[in-house]
């Protein structure tokens, strides 16, 4: 089969059918282990907050039927309209890749009767998701997500919580200088008295707009709030404004969000323009912005309510309030401020071994060791002691253990202290315990007791 690596798709040079492309798809990247790092500490923060916020880790399938994001998301929306990986399957299903994971998850909450549960049912999910999105500078056809939903809590402290988490998390990640912004979209019965209003400003002012936008009129009027076009912008800054238009109630759950938000302390910026791109919102909407970005408007992660959602899709009437986080602009974001990734604990123990009876018993000696938690480094491969001295001196090891022809004999082991250079011989039969003294408690590590 022939090779291709790095070639650039060219019309005249196409690839032929059973050619190989050593290249991600367009707008799809590894994750190197060289990145990892990074993507570790995002996991470890996001499922130590989801604990602590009492969030249940939910998993669902990348694909779904089609028509559980388009009725969800929204026909009009950009995600829906140009940005899905539909296609039919031999069984002659429409399906999905997931351009996100909150329908999905509300396709489980009612699917699994979960609404019995005790409110609020909480979901941390993550995963990747899908747009076939023109790719950009953050901007990619396969991301990952983190993503918080919780369901069946209408109290504004729910969102005043949820916003507090979102914040957190980004803290945490070592982003001190993210902006929240917050907005009300409102509600079904008063965002449509707003949304006539916009169409009637918008259709004044339909030759200042983009062709999208022009679009967007009918489709998705509050997008074009939010069109980064500079003279889409300049329509938006003089549009009326939601929350000049909410009724009562939301007008109320909105004051009192940010009375909760004030009492916590937590900095945000109150954004008109702000709608998110999908059409389940209502009320509460928010979104996390990169500093680097300002203008720009790079979104780290963004959420908000979705009181209809699940009586949408056929469940009970269920208020609900999500937000999802982007891992790749975070792990970007994290470089930029040069924010510590994770580390990972170092081996503070290396096993050398000499001659090819030392090197048979070696590899039950190491998996002794990793079975009592202690984290031990080995080179099975290097023959001579000095080399693999040299490699164990590398890794800065506290102690070598060293087995060969004699001692695998005599059924000892030499225990060599790195710093000092003394060494003692001790019997197989202790060592385990032997080594375990000797290195810190916090190396040990036991998953079985086997
Ligand atoms: P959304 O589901 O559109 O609200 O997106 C949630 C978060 O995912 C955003 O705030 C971004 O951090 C991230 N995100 C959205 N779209 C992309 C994309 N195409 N590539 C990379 N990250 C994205």
């Amino acid at each position: 089969m022939p090779i291709k690596k790095n070639s650039k798709k060219s019309k005249a040079e196409k690839p032929k059918e059973d050619s190989l492309v050593l290249q991600t798809l367009r707008g799809m990247k590894d994750v190197l282990p060289i990145d990892q790092p990074y993507w570790e500490q995002v996991r470890r923060i996001s499922e130590r907050l989801a604990r602590d916020y009492e969030f249940s880790r939910l998993d669902t399938p990348i694909v779904e039927f089609a028509n559980l994001f388009s009725r969800s998301i929204g026909e009009g929306t950009d995600i829906v309209e140009k940005e899905m990986y539909t296609f039919l399957t031999r069984g002659a299903d429409k399906v999905a890749l997931r351009p996100e994971l909150t329908a999905g998850n509300c396709r489980s909450y009612i699917q699994h009767g979960m609404n019995l549960l005790p409110k609020p049912v909480k979901f941390f999910s993550t995963g990747p998701v899908y747009r076939y999105d023109r790719p950009q500078e953050g901007r990619y056809r396969e991301h990952y997500q983190v993503n918080f939903d919780a369901f069946g809590e209408q109290d504004p402290i729910l969102d005043a919580q949820i916003i507090q988490l979102a914040h957190r998390l980004v803290q945490t990640f070592g982003i001190k200088t993210a902006q929240m912004q917050i907005n009300s979209i409102g509600c079904q019965i008063c965002r449509k008295d707003y949304k006539e209003l916009l169409v009637n400003y918008l259709d004044s002012k339909k030759t200042k707009l983009c062709q999208d936008c022009r679009r967007r009129i009918e489709t998705n009027p509050l997008r074009v709030l939010d069109c980064k076009e500079d003279k889409c912008s300049q329509v938006a800054a003089l549009a009326p404004q939601s929350v000049d238009h909410l009724c009562e109630d939301c007008r109320n759950h909105f004051k009192t969000l940010l009375e909760y938000l004030d009492e916590l302390d937590l900095p945000y910026i109150i954004n008109p323009h702000l709608v998110r791109g999908l059409d389940y919102y209502t009320k509460t909407v928010f979104e996390i912005l990169s500093s680097a970005e300002e203008g720009k408007g790079l979104s780290l992660g963004g959420g908000g309510r979705y009181d209809k959602l699940i009586k949408i899709m056929g469940g009970e009437d269920t208020p609900a309030i999500g937000f999802a986080i982007g891992v790749e602009r975070i792990v970007a974001e994290m470089k930029r401020v040069q924010a510590k990734p994770y580390k990972a604990p170092r081996p503070k123990v290396f096993l050398a071994q000499l001659g090819n009876l030392a090197k048979k018993k070696s590899l039950k000696l190491f998996s002794e060791l990793e079975k009592n938690g202690i984290f031990t480094a080995e080179s099975f491969g290097r023959g001579s002691l000095k080399s693999q001295l040299k490699v164990a001196n590398r890794l800065k090891v506290e102690f070598t253990l060293i087995l060969g022809q004699k001692e695998t004999l005599d059924g000892t082991v030499i225990v060599k202290n790195m710093a000092t250079g003394a060494q003692e011989t001790v019997s197989a039969d202790k060592l385990i315990d032997l080594v375990k003294k000797k290195i810190k408690a916090d190396n040990v590590v036991v998953y079985h007791n086997n």
